[in-house]
Protein backbone atom coordinates (compact mmCIF):
# COMPACT_ATOMS: atom_id res chain seq x y z
CA UNK A 1 0.00 0.00 0.00
CA UNK A 2 1.20 3.84 -0.66
CA UNK A 3 1.83 6.14 1.40
CA UNK A 4 -1.24 8.46 1.91
CA UNK A 5 -0.96 11.24 0.57
CA UNK A 6 -2.96 14.95 0.49
CA UNK A 7 -3.98 15.95 -3.18
CA UNK A 8 -6.10 18.92 -4.06
CA UNK A 9 -8.14 18.66 -7.48
CA UNK A 10 -10.96 21.01 -6.45
CA UNK A 11 -9.47 24.17 -7.94
CA UNK A 12 -12.68 24.82 -9.65
CA UNK A 13 -14.68 25.14 -6.20
CA UNK A 14 -11.90 27.82 -5.07
CA UNK A 15 -8.08 27.89 -5.18
CA UNK A 16 -5.05 27.87 -2.84
CA UNK A 17 -3.79 31.66 -2.42
CA UNK A 18 -0.84 32.83 -3.32
CA UNK A 19 1.89 33.51 -1.20
CA UNK A 20 2.48 36.68 -2.88
CA UNK A 21 -1.16 37.71 -2.86
CA UNK A 22 -0.57 37.14 1.00
CA UNK A 23 2.70 39.13 1.41
CA UNK A 24 1.23 42.19 -0.89
CA UNK A 25 -1.99 41.74 1.46
CA UNK A 26 -0.98 41.62 5.27
CA UNK A 27 0.48 45.34 5.19
CA UNK A 28 -3.24 46.56 4.70
CA UNK A 29 -4.23 43.83 7.56
CA UNK A 30 -1.77 45.54 9.91
CA UNK A 31 -0.49 49.00 9.55
CA UNK A 32 -1.94 50.32 6.71
CA UNK A 33 -5.22 50.54 7.97
CA UNK A 34 -6.73 53.93 6.40
CA UNK A 35 -10.28 54.21 5.08
CA UNK A 36 -9.80 54.98 1.40
CA UNK A 37 -12.79 57.80 1.95
CA UNK A 38 -10.67 59.64 4.30
CA UNK A 39 -8.90 62.87 3.25
CA UNK A 40 -6.13 62.26 6.09
CA UNK A 41 -2.24 60.50 4.57
CA UNK A 42 -3.84 56.97 6.22
CA UNK A 43 -6.67 57.04 3.43
CA UNK A 44 -4.89 58.26 1.03
CA UNK A 45 -2.23 55.73 0.77
CA UNK A 46 -4.78 53.11 0.57
CA UNK A 47 -6.94 54.83 -1.58
CA UNK A 48 -4.03 55.00 -4.34
CA UNK A 49 -3.57 51.40 -4.01
CA UNK A 50 -7.00 50.82 -4.95
CA UNK A 51 -6.42 52.81 -7.88
CA UNK A 52 -3.73 50.63 -8.96
CA UNK A 53 -5.53 47.18 -8.30
CA UNK A 54 -8.02 48.79 -10.68
CA UNK A 55 -6.01 49.48 -13.40
CA UNK A 56 -4.12 46.12 -12.82
CA UNK A 57 -7.62 44.22 -13.21
CA UNK A 58 -9.14 46.35 -15.84
CA UNK A 59 -5.35 45.98 -18.26
CA UNK A 60 -5.86 42.16 -17.74
CA UNK A 61 -9.20 42.26 -19.38
CA UNK A 62 -8.93 45.24 -21.18
CA UNK A 63 -11.01 47.66 -19.82
CA UNK A 64 -10.91 50.70 -18.85
CA UNK A 65 -9.94 51.48 -15.01
CA UNK A 66 -13.24 53.63 -14.66
CA UNK A 67 -15.17 50.63 -16.04
CA UNK A 68 -14.18 47.85 -13.37
CA UNK A 69 -16.16 47.63 -10.04
CA UNK A 70 -15.01 45.86 -6.63
CA UNK A 71 -17.33 43.65 -5.13
CA UNK A 72 -17.17 41.05 -2.55
CA UNK A 73 -16.79 38.18 -5.65
CA UNK A 74 -18.53 36.27 -8.32
CA UNK A 75 -22.09 35.78 -6.62
CA UNK A 76 -21.95 39.71 -5.81
CA UNK A 77 -21.11 40.54 -9.52
CA UNK A 78 -23.77 38.22 -11.10
CA UNK A 79 -26.21 40.44 -8.49
CA UNK A 80 -25.34 43.20 -9.53
CA UNK A 81 -25.37 42.91 -13.31
CA UNK A 82 -28.14 41.15 -14.04
CA UNK A 83 -30.38 42.93 -11.32
CA UNK A 84 -28.64 45.73 -11.96
CA UNK A 85 -29.09 46.49 -14.75
CA UNK A 86 -32.65 44.54 -15.03
CA UNK A 87 -34.33 47.10 -12.72
CA UNK A 88 -32.22 50.01 -14.74
CA UNK A 89 -33.60 49.34 -18.05
CA UNK A 90 -36.96 47.94 -17.10
CA UNK A 91 -38.96 50.93 -18.86
CA UNK A 92 -36.66 51.65 -21.71
CA UNK A 93 -36.72 48.58 -23.55
CA UNK A 94 -38.78 46.20 -21.21
CA UNK A 95 -38.20 43.35 -18.71
CA UNK A 96 -37.26 40.03 -20.80
CA UNK A 97 -34.03 38.45 -20.27
CA UNK A 98 -32.27 35.43 -21.76
CA UNK A 99 -30.01 32.98 -20.28
CA UNK A 100 -28.53 29.27 -20.20
CA UNK A 101 -30.00 26.15 -18.88
CA UNK A 102 -26.41 25.65 -17.72
CA UNK A 103 -25.06 29.16 -15.59
CA UNK A 104 -24.08 29.10 -12.05
CA UNK A 105 -26.73 29.36 -9.20
CA UNK A 106 -25.98 32.70 -8.98
CA UNK A 107 -26.83 33.66 -12.35
CA UNK A 108 -29.73 30.99 -12.93
CA UNK A 109 -30.93 32.20 -9.00
CA UNK A 110 -30.81 35.56 -9.60
CA UNK A 111 -32.72 35.33 -13.08
CA UNK A 112 -35.82 33.26 -11.02
CA UNK A 113 -35.91 35.70 -8.28
CA UNK A 114 -36.75 38.44 -11.11
CA UNK A 115 -39.10 36.41 -12.93
CA UNK A 116 -40.98 36.02 -9.61
CA UNK A 117 -40.73 39.85 -9.25
CA UNK A 118 -42.15 41.20 -13.02
CA UNK A 119 -39.51 39.76 -15.56
CA UNK A 120 -39.59 37.32 -18.38
CA UNK A 121 -37.48 34.45 -19.08
CA UNK A 122 -35.94 33.06 -21.58
CA UNK A 123 -33.65 29.54 -20.76
CA UNK A 124 -31.90 28.81 -23.73
CA UNK A 125 -30.85 25.14 -23.67
CA UNK A 126 -27.40 23.25 -24.52
CA UNK A 127 -26.31 20.70 -26.43
CA UNK A 128 -24.78 17.33 -25.55
CA UNK A 129 -21.20 18.88 -24.52
CA UNK A 130 -22.46 21.66 -22.83
CA UNK A 131 -22.48 24.54 -25.40
CA UNK A 132 -25.09 27.35 -26.39
CA UNK A 133 -25.69 27.81 -29.94
CA UNK A 134 -25.46 31.51 -31.05
CA UNK A 135 -28.53 30.93 -33.39
CA UNK A 136 -30.77 29.62 -29.85
CA UNK A 137 -29.78 32.62 -28.15
CA UNK A 138 -30.81 34.64 -31.35
CA UNK A 139 -34.51 32.76 -31.74
CA UNK A 140 -34.78 33.45 -27.92
CA UNK A 141 -34.13 37.61 -27.72
CA UNK A 142 -37.80 39.61 -28.06
CA UNK A 143 -38.26 42.82 -28.57
CA UNK A 144 -38.46 43.55 -24.97
CA UNK A 145 -35.54 42.03 -24.24
CA UNK A 146 -32.74 44.01 -21.88
CA UNK A 147 -30.40 41.45 -20.93
CA UNK A 148 -28.62 38.30 -22.15
CA UNK A 149 -26.33 36.56 -19.77
CA UNK A 150 -24.29 33.67 -20.76
CA UNK A 151 -21.12 32.03 -19.30
CA UNK A 152 -18.42 32.34 -20.68
CA UNK A 153 -16.96 28.38 -19.34
CA UNK A 154 -18.81 26.19 -17.22
CA UNK A 155 -18.06 25.51 -13.59
CA UNK A 156 -18.76 21.43 -13.64
CA UNK A 157 -17.75 20.38 -17.06
CA UNK A 158 -15.60 23.23 -18.28
CA UNK A 159 -16.90 23.64 -21.89
CA UNK A 160 -16.80 27.26 -23.41
CA UNK A 161 -19.37 29.26 -24.75
CA UNK A 162 -19.04 31.11 -28.35
CA UNK A 163 -19.82 34.49 -25.90
CA UNK A 164 -17.71 35.94 -28.97
CA UNK A 165 -20.50 35.13 -31.35
CA UNK A 166 -23.69 35.08 -28.96
CA UNK A 167 -22.36 39.15 -27.86
CA UNK A 168 -21.99 40.00 -32.10
CA UNK A 169 -25.75 39.01 -32.01
CA UNK A 170 -26.94 40.58 -29.16
CA UNK A 171 -25.51 43.45 -30.00
CA UNK A 172 -26.93 43.53 -33.57
CA UNK A 173 -29.89 43.51 -31.67
CA UNK A 174 -29.43 46.45 -29.39
CA UNK A 175 -29.38 44.26 -26.01
CA UNK A 176 -26.79 44.31 -23.40
CA UNK A 177 -24.24 41.38 -22.98
CA UNK A 178 -23.13 39.79 -19.35
CA UNK A 179 -20.98 36.96 -19.08
CA UNK A 180 -19.70 35.39 -15.72
CA UNK A 181 -16.47 34.91 -16.53
CA UNK A 182 -15.69 33.74 -12.94
CA UNK A 183 -13.97 30.41 -14.16
CA UNK A 184 -12.39 31.33 -17.23
CA UNK A 185 -10.32 34.34 -16.18
CA UNK A 186 -6.77 33.68 -16.24
CA UNK A 187 -7.28 30.15 -17.61
CA UNK A 188 -8.12 31.53 -21.32
CA UNK A 189 -7.60 34.88 -22.43
CA UNK A 190 -10.62 37.30 -21.25
CA UNK A 191 -10.67 40.36 -23.31
CA UNK A 192 -14.20 43.07 -23.27
CA UNK A 193 -13.60 44.09 -26.15
CA UNK A 194 -13.13 41.12 -27.66
CA UNK A 195 -15.27 39.06 -26.15
CA UNK A 196 -18.25 42.63 -27.08
CA UNK A 197 -19.75 41.95 -24.08
CA UNK A 198 -20.58 44.70 -21.68
CA UNK A 199 -20.91 43.36 -18.05
CA UNK A 200 -18.28 40.48 -16.95
CA UNK A 201 -18.03 39.36 -13.78
CA UNK A 202 -14.79 37.88 -11.66
CA UNK A 203 -13.63 36.54 -8.68
CA UNK A 204 -10.58 36.88 -6.41
CA UNK A 205 -10.53 33.17 -5.13
CA UNK A 206 -10.93 31.00 -8.42
CA UNK A 207 -7.89 32.39 -9.23
CA UNK A 208 -5.21 31.87 -6.30
CA UNK A 209 -6.57 35.76 -4.75
CA UNK A 210 -8.41 35.94 -1.46
CA UNK A 211 -12.19 34.70 -0.46
CA UNK A 212 -14.56 37.50 -0.28
CA UNK A 213 -13.82 40.11 -3.44
CA UNK A 214 -14.36 40.44 -7.12
CA UNK A 215 -14.86 42.36 -9.52
CA UNK A 216 -17.56 43.60 -12.03
CA UNK A 217 -16.54 45.21 -15.47
CA UNK A 218 -19.02 47.30 -16.37
CA UNK A 219 -19.28 49.05 -20.55
CA UNK A 220 -19.57 52.61 -20.54
CA UNK A 221 -22.95 53.96 -20.72
CA UNK A 222 -25.03 50.34 -19.84
CA UNK A 223 -27.35 51.33 -17.81
CA UNK A 224 -27.12 50.45 -14.35
CA UNK A 225 -28.80 50.57 -10.50
CA UNK A 226 -26.62 49.86 -7.56
CA UNK A 227 -27.81 47.24 -5.44
CA UNK A 228 -26.07 48.29 -2.13
CA UNK A 229 -26.68 51.85 -1.18
CA UNK A 230 -25.06 53.73 1.03
CA UNK A 231 -21.65 55.95 0.79
CA UNK A 232 -19.87 56.86 -2.47
CA UNK A 233 -17.74 54.02 -2.46
CA UNK A 234 -17.12 52.55 -6.25
CA UNK A 235 -18.26 55.81 -7.95
CA UNK A 236 -21.58 55.19 -6.19
CA UNK A 237 -22.22 51.69 -7.50
CA UNK A 238 -21.53 49.44 -4.73
CA UNK A 239 -21.83 51.54 -1.17
CA UNK A 240 -19.76 50.24 1.52
CA UNK A 241 -16.18 50.45 2.44
CA UNK A 242 -13.68 48.80 0.33
CA UNK A 243 -12.24 45.22 1.38
CA UNK A 244 -8.42 46.94 1.21
CA UNK A 245 -6.10 44.22 1.55
CA UNK A 246 -8.67 41.85 -0.31
CA UNK A 247 -8.55 43.80 -3.64
CA UNK A 248 -4.69 44.41 -3.22
CA UNK A 249 -4.46 40.64 -2.81
CA UNK A 250 -6.69 40.17 -5.97
CA UNK A 251 -4.71 42.63 -8.25
CA UNK A 252 -1.20 40.72 -6.86
CA UNK A 253 -2.38 37.49 -8.09
CA UNK A 254 -3.88 38.91 -11.45
CA UNK A 255 -0.85 40.39 -12.24
CA UNK A 256 1.21 37.17 -11.74
CA UNK A 257 -1.76 34.47 -13.29
CA UNK A 258 -1.43 36.98 -16.44
CA UNK A 259 2.19 36.87 -16.95
CA UNK A 260 2.18 33.24 -16.23
CA UNK A 261 -1.07 32.07 -18.50
CA UNK A 262 -0.06 30.65 -20.89
CA UNK A 263 2.67 28.36 -19.25
CA UNK A 264 0.05 27.49 -16.39
CA UNK A 265 -2.35 26.58 -19.06
CA UNK A 266 -0.46 24.24 -20.81
CA UNK A 267 0.82 22.14 -17.87
CA UNK A 268 -3.21 22.27 -16.24
CA UNK A 269 -4.25 20.80 -19.87
CA UNK A 270 -0.71 18.47 -20.25
CA UNK A 271 -2.20 16.77 -16.69
CA UNK A 272 -5.54 16.66 -17.12
CA UNK A 273 -5.00 15.32 -20.66
CA UNK A 274 -3.14 12.44 -18.51
CA UNK A 275 -5.85 11.87 -15.67
CA UNK A 276 -8.04 12.01 -18.68
CA UNK A 277 -6.41 8.94 -20.78
CA UNK A 278 -5.44 7.29 -18.09
CA UNK A 279 -8.96 6.95 -16.69
CA UNK A 280 -10.09 5.97 -19.86
CA UNK A 281 -7.12 3.30 -20.65
CA UNK A 282 -7.85 1.81 -17.04
CA UNK A 283 -11.24 1.97 -15.98
CA UNK A 284 -14.47 0.10 -18.04
CA UNK A 285 -17.63 2.00 -18.44
CA UNK A 286 -16.33 5.80 -18.13
CA UNK A 287 -17.82 8.89 -20.30
CA UNK A 288 -16.08 12.21 -20.48
CA UNK A 289 -18.91 15.00 -20.06
CA UNK A 290 -17.97 18.20 -21.33
CA UNK A 291 -16.50 19.40 -25.01
CA UNK A 292 -13.67 17.55 -25.87
CA UNK A 293 -11.71 20.43 -27.11
CA UNK A 294 -13.58 23.68 -26.63
CA UNK A 295 -12.61 23.25 -22.20
CA UNK A 296 -11.53 24.80 -19.91
CA UNK A 297 -7.59 23.19 -19.27
CA UNK A 298 -7.95 22.35 -15.70
CA UNK A 299 -11.18 20.51 -15.90
CA UNK A 300 -12.40 17.20 -16.31
CA UNK A 301 -15.48 15.69 -15.66
CA UNK A 302 -16.38 11.79 -15.71
CA UNK A 303 -19.14 9.32 -15.25
CA UNK A 304 -18.25 6.07 -13.71
CA UNK A 305 -21.45 3.50 -14.55
CA UNK A 306 -22.98 1.59 -11.74
CA UNK A 307 -21.27 4.17 -9.17
CA UNK A 308 -22.87 6.28 -6.61
CA UNK A 309 -21.00 9.90 -6.60
CA UNK A 310 -21.35 9.98 -3.16
CA UNK A 311 -19.51 6.61 -1.92
CA UNK A 312 -17.05 7.55 -4.40
CA UNK A 313 -15.97 11.11 -3.09
CA UNK A 314 -16.03 9.85 0.57
CA UNK A 315 -13.24 7.28 -0.50
CA UNK A 316 -11.40 9.09 -2.36
CA UNK A 317 -11.77 11.62 0.60
CA UNK A 318 -10.21 9.09 2.92
CA UNK A 319 -7.61 8.29 0.45
CA UNK A 320 -6.52 11.82 0.58
CA UNK A 321 -7.92 13.08 -2.69
CA UNK A 322 -10.19 16.16 -2.54
CA UNK A 323 -12.54 15.76 -5.39
CA UNK A 324 -16.05 16.71 -6.00
CA UNK A 325 -19.55 15.84 -7.30
CA UNK A 326 -20.76 18.34 -9.39
CA UNK A 327 -20.69 21.41 -8.37
CA UNK A 328 -19.54 22.55 -4.85
CA UNK A 329 -22.54 25.14 -4.28
CA UNK A 330 -24.61 22.20 -4.84
CA UNK A 331 -22.55 19.43 -2.56
CA UNK A 332 -24.90 18.23 0.44
CA UNK A 333 -27.95 17.97 -1.83
CA UNK A 334 -28.61 14.90 -3.35
CA UNK A 335 -30.03 16.72 -6.48
CA UNK A 336 -28.53 15.67 -9.28
CA UNK A 337 -26.40 18.18 -11.46
CA UNK A 338 -28.73 20.67 -13.56
CA UNK A 339 -25.86 21.08 -15.84
CA UNK A 340 -25.54 17.30 -16.56
CA UNK A 341 -29.53 17.00 -16.70
CA UNK A 342 -29.14 19.96 -18.88
CA UNK A 343 -26.72 17.85 -21.20
CA UNK A 344 -29.48 14.96 -21.45
CA UNK A 345 -26.85 12.84 -18.84
CA UNK A 346 -29.18 10.23 -17.66
CA UNK A 347 -29.95 10.54 -14.11
CA UNK A 348 -28.29 7.18 -13.05
CA UNK A 349 -24.84 8.46 -15.13
CA UNK A 350 -24.95 11.86 -13.35
CA UNK A 351 -24.74 10.50 -9.69
CA UNK A 352 -21.70 8.83 -10.58
CA UNK A 353 -20.10 11.83 -11.91
CA UNK A 354 -16.40 13.24 -10.57
CA UNK A 355 -14.93 16.89 -11.19
CA UNK A 356 -11.52 16.84 -11.01
CA UNK A 357 -9.98 20.47 -11.42
CA UNK A 358 -6.27 20.92 -11.69
CA UNK A 359 -4.43 24.74 -10.11
CA UNK A 360 -1.42 26.04 -10.68
CA UNK A 361 0.16 24.01 -7.81
CA UNK A 362 -0.76 20.18 -9.34
CA UNK A 363 2.14 18.21 -10.38
CA UNK A 364 2.13 15.13 -12.77
CA UNK A 365 2.88 12.95 -9.31
CA UNK A 366 -0.97 13.93 -8.35
CA UNK A 367 -2.23 12.12 -11.59
CA UNK A 368 0.15 9.15 -10.62
CA UNK A 369 -1.49 9.24 -6.79
CA UNK A 370 -5.20 9.42 -8.37
CA UNK A 371 -4.33 6.35 -9.87
CA UNK A 372 -3.41 4.35 -7.82
CA UNK A 373 -6.54 5.27 -5.31
CA UNK A 374 -9.22 5.54 -8.19
CA UNK A 375 -9.32 2.35 -10.20
CA UNK A 376 -9.37 0.31 -6.37
CA UNK A 377 -12.19 2.68 -5.22
CA UNK A 378 -14.15 1.92 -8.38
CA UNK A 379 -13.65 -1.67 -7.85
CA UNK A 380 -14.40 -1.94 -4.88
CA UNK A 381 -18.18 0.14 -5.31
CA UNK A 382 -18.38 -1.37 -8.23
CA UNK A 383 -18.24 -5.09 -6.40
CA UNK A 384 -20.79 -4.11 -3.91
CA UNK A 385 -23.20 -2.55 -6.35
CA UNK A 386 -26.43 -4.60 -7.41
CA UNK A 387 -26.22 -2.98 -10.76
CA UNK A 388 -22.85 -4.79 -12.35
CA UNK A 389 -21.94 -7.63 -12.96
CA UNK A 390 -18.30 -8.23 -11.08
CA UNK A 391 -17.63 -11.58 -13.26
CA UNK A 392 -18.10 -10.28 -17.17
CA UNK A 393 -16.85 -6.60 -15.30
CA UNK A 394 -19.72 -4.67 -16.90
CA UNK A 395 -23.29 -3.52 -16.21
CA UNK A 396 -25.87 -5.80 -16.11
CA UNK A 397 -28.16 -5.90 -18.57
CA UNK A 398 -32.12 -4.72 -18.71
CA UNK A 399 -32.77 -8.28 -20.14
CA UNK A 400 -30.59 -9.98 -16.97
CA UNK A 401 -31.89 -7.08 -14.83
CA UNK A 402 -35.85 -8.54 -15.63
CA UNK A 403 -34.51 -12.17 -15.79
CA UNK A 404 -33.81 -11.44 -12.05
CA UNK A 405 -36.38 -10.11 -11.36
CA UNK A 406 -38.72 -12.69 -12.58
CA UNK A 407 -36.18 -15.79 -11.04
CA UNK A 408 -37.43 -13.99 -7.32
N1 LIG B 1 -19.86 31.96 -11.15
C1 LIG B 1 -19.24 30.80 -11.39
C2 LIG B 1 -19.17 30.27 -12.79
C3 LIG B 1 -18.66 30.08 -10.34
O1 LIG B 1 -18.04 28.92 -10.59
C4 LIG B 1 -18.75 30.60 -9.02
C5 LIG B 1 -18.23 29.83 -7.87
O2 LIG B 1 -18.43 28.62 -7.75
C6 LIG B 1 -19.40 31.82 -8.83
C7 LIG B 1 -19.94 32.48 -9.91
C8 LIG B 1 -19.52 32.43 -7.48
O3 LIG B 1 -18.33 33.09 -7.12
P1 LIG B 1 -18.03 33.51 -5.60
O4 LIG B 1 -17.72 32.24 -4.86
O5 LIG B 1 -16.84 34.42 -5.69
O6 LIG B 1 -19.23 34.20 -5.09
Amino acid sequence: MGALRSVYLDNNATTQMRPEALEAMLPYLKEMYGNPSSAHRFGRATKTRISEAREVIAGAIGANPEEVYFTSGGTESDNLAIKGHAWADKKASGGHIVTSTIEHPAVLEVCKYLSKNGFDLAKVDVDADAIVDPENVREAIEDNTSLVTIMHANNEVGSIQPVKEIAAIVKEKGVTMHSDAVQSFLKIPVNVDDLGVDLLSLSGHKVNGPKGVGALYIRKGTAMRPLAHGGHHERGMRGGTENVAGIIGFAKTVEIGLAEMEDNSKRLKAMRDELQRRIAETIPNVKLNGHPEKRLPGTLNMSFECIEGEALLINLDMAGLAISTGSACSSGSLDPSHVLMAMGIPHEIIHGSLRFSFGHENKMEDVDYVMEKLPKVIDTLRAISPLWDVKKGRPISLEEAAGGALRH
